[in-house]
């Protein structure tokens, strides 16, 4: 059994589900592998992408991780993994940590349907089943502020969520003008008004005492919790803010290895009885990686259920599932076709499951289906 094939290409992606609004230049990476096994008929081919927020990583998957993958052939992820790192000095990790991300995604929906199974059944095989429930805590993510319209468009958009069946949503906060995204918050908490059923979500925008200012601005809005206040290197920053806002903090979503959630740890102030964590399994090298960040803190006393991966896509359902995490990003109309659950799902009492056919189960959404498809 050899991997033949790798395809990648980049394309646009938006954080809006309206073509209408602009959306910013950003891109991600689609890739394909194939492989030479055959199942019910037809090649095994794996699909993967880069999560969100981080663009394309077309080159470095082109010139540099492809070319290991295939060269080694390698269809087992683990050993594709490490074909993939060879060579590669700790450190440093810039965005190649994405590249190899996407790449493992797809070997892990290559790995799943060859043995027939949803991703997280091989999951909990390979890495132990912790006899958790399949179904995960979820949240709807987005409230992405709207060039115009934004009060009125964000409670449409908060509304479609809580009708879908969603208990809990986040919203982005750290563009506009404090006393501005104070008034989002409190327009997106008529929607979700159970106390701890919205966060908010400042995506790293904060210099470190606009962080504080925010930060106490908040601290009577009874969020489920505030998410990436402060560049996320910034670990005196991210302390302060920590030590002037006593519900939960959000934080470890841009950062890449164990060794940086080992700083997080050590200098962020962050407490283990309520705080979350937020890195993203693509984007931390992929499984493997994501994996020495969980048993690395672990290890310094965190519980599983205080990781919420980000992503808001089936890759992190299926790994929050298998690895019996606190719970997930799903991202229901941003960033389509990549976002959500399968087609024509929704939660159940604030919990998803990930789709029962083999893989990841990306052919359970049609339009996603068809963008991987045209890859070949
Ligand atoms: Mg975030």
């Amino acid at each position: 059994m050899r991997i033949v094939d790798v395809r990648e290409r980049t394309v646009e992606i938006s954080r809006y589900s309206d073509p209408a609004v602009p959306s910013g230049g950003l891109t991600t990476s689609i890739v394909a592998l194939t492989t030479d096994v055959v199942r019910h008929g037809r090649s095994v081919v794996g699909f993967g992408f880069s999560s969100f927020g981080r663009f394309g990583q077309g080159g470095l998957i082109r010139e540099r991780f492809a070319p290991r993958l295939t060269a080694a052939g390698e269809i087992d992820p683990l050993k594709g993994w490490a074909a993939m790192m060879k060579g590669e000095k700790p450190g440093g990790h810039g965005e190649r940590c994405v590249a190899v991300g996407t790449l493992d995604m797809a070997l892990w929906d290559a790995a799943a349907k060859i043995a027939d199974l949803p991703l997280q059944t091989l999951l909990r095989q390979r890495f132990g089943d912790r006899g958790n429930a399949v179904a995960v805590p979820v949240y709807a993510s987005g409230g992405y502020p709207y060039p115009a319209d934004d009060f009125a468009r964000l409670k449409d958009e908060l509304r479609r969520f809580h009708d879908t069946g969603y208990l809990r949503a986040k919203v982005k906060i750290g563009t506009l003008p404090l006393p501005r995204d104070i008034e989002r918050v409190s327009v997106a908490a008529e929607v979700f008004a159970v106390p701890q059923s919205l966060a908010v979500d400042a995506m790293n925008s904060y210099a470190p005492e606009a962080a504080v200012t925010t930060a106490k601005a908040l601290r009577l809005h009874q969020l489920m919790w505030l998410e990436d206040v402060c560049d996320p290197l910034d670990f005196e920053g991210q302390s302060t803010v920590t030590a002037a806002y006593e519900p939960p903090i959000a934080a470890g979503e841009p950062l890449f290895s164990a060794a940086e959630a080992k700083l997080l740890d050590r200098h962020g102030g962050l407490r283990r009885d309520r705080d979350i964590l937020l890195f993203d399994p693509v984007h931390c090298y992929g499984l493997p990686g994501y994996l020495q960040i969980v048993e690395t803190l672990e290890a310094r006393g965190w519980k599983r259920s205080a990781f919420w991966p980000h992503g808001g896509h089936l890759f992190s359902l299926h790994v929050a599932s298998a690895l019996g995490l606190g719970g997930t990003e799903v991202n229901p109309s941003s960033f389509p076709p990549f976002g959500g659950l399968a087609d024509n799902d929704t939660p159940s009492e604030g919990c998803a499951s990930p789709p029962e056919r083999p893989g990841i189960g990306f052919e359970s959404q049609q339009a996603l289906d068809r963008l991987f498809r045209s890859l070949l």
